[in-house]
């Protein structure tokens, strides 16, 4: 994709700061960091969203995305990691190319998620959801 820009990074053609690289995945720094240390794990082939993305290369973007985990952990001293994946503008994707977000956490770093749950009007406005999407699986 000429106009993508992870393509780019993958292809070398602007620069970024690289974790680790193979066959299959590129990782490298966020540039607009939740944390410093943030760290992104994409698939060399573009791809998108989730559910256009092969099994085999979901399964090795998460693999190294435990990889990246056990650095922050190990080498930067995080307590524990937030492990992301955004689809859609509608989930607040913007770079339509498949990427896995590696967070480290610290206790003291004073960032929130804004997670506000809900709740539903009663069971079975749960089951009905749940009904439509097994109906889909
Ligand atoms: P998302 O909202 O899930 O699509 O996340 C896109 C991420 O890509 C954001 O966290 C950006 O900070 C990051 N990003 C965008 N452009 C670059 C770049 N050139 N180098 C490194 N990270 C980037
Ligand atoms: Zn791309």
């Amino acid at each position: 994709m000429s106009d993508c820009i992870f393509c780019k990074i993958v292809a070398k053609e602007i620069p970024a700061t690289i974790l680790h690289e193979d066959d299959d995945v590129l990782v490298f720094m966020d540039i607009g960091p939740i944390i410093k240390g943030h760290a992104l794990v994409i698939s060399k082939k573009h791809y998108d969203p989730v559910t256009e993305t092969p099994d085999d290369i979901l399964a090795k973007l998460h693999i190294t995305a435990k990889r990246i985990a056990a650095a922050q952990m190990n080498a930067l001293g995080a307590g524990g990691v937030n492990i992301m994946q955004n689809n859609g503008t509608a989930a607040g994707q913007e770079v339509p190319h498949i990427h896995v977000h590696v967070i480290p956490r610290f206790k003291t770093d004073g960032h929130h998620w804004n997670w506000n749950p809900t709740a539903y009007d009663d069971f079975e406005e749960i089951a009905k959801l749940a009904e439509k999407m097994r109906n889909h699986l």
